[in-house]
């Protein structure tokens, strides 16, 4: 905690709704913006940890949710949704979406794995 209020920039300004280039430079690893000092307490810690969304990669399936070969035709039988489904959101990602595209690709295909 020394090691990191002694590496916190203290000249620029915090801003919570920017990337403010208030760092912490020079431990490890460096923080590169809103690097407060945390010197008054009560503290409270909590863990933390990553977590994976999704992976925005997966298969290529059709507008029927039929998986496709790398040539464009589909696989009879195999049908794609949700988490499974690649290319979606390749260009961003709507906020909370990712639902919506396992109930929409996920209807898909179940209507055409039954037809
Ligand atoms: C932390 C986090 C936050 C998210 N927040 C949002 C959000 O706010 N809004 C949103 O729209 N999306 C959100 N998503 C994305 C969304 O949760 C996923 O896109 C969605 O759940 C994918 O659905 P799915 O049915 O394809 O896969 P999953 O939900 O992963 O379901 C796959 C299921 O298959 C089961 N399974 C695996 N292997 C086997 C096996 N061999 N035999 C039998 N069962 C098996 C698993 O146990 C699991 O229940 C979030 C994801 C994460 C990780």
């Amino acid at each position: 905690m020394e090691a990191y209020n002694a590496a916190c920039d203290r000249e620029a300004a915090f801003d919570p709704t920017a990337l403010d280039g208030k760092a912490a430079r020079g431990i490890a690893p460096p923080k590169s913006n809103w690097a407060q000092p945390i010197e008054q307490g009560p503290f409270r810690a909590y863990p933390v940890t990553g977590g994976i969304t999704f992976t925005y990669g997966g298969l290529r399936v059709s507008d029927r949710g039929a998986v496709m070969r790398e040539d464009g035709t589909e696989i009879a039988g195999l049908h794609a949704c949700g988490e499974m489904v690649g290319g979606v959101f390749y260009e961003g990602y709507p906020g909370g979406s990712g639902l919506t595209s396992g109930a929409v690709f996920g209807r898909l295909a179940g209507t055409h794995a039954a037809a």
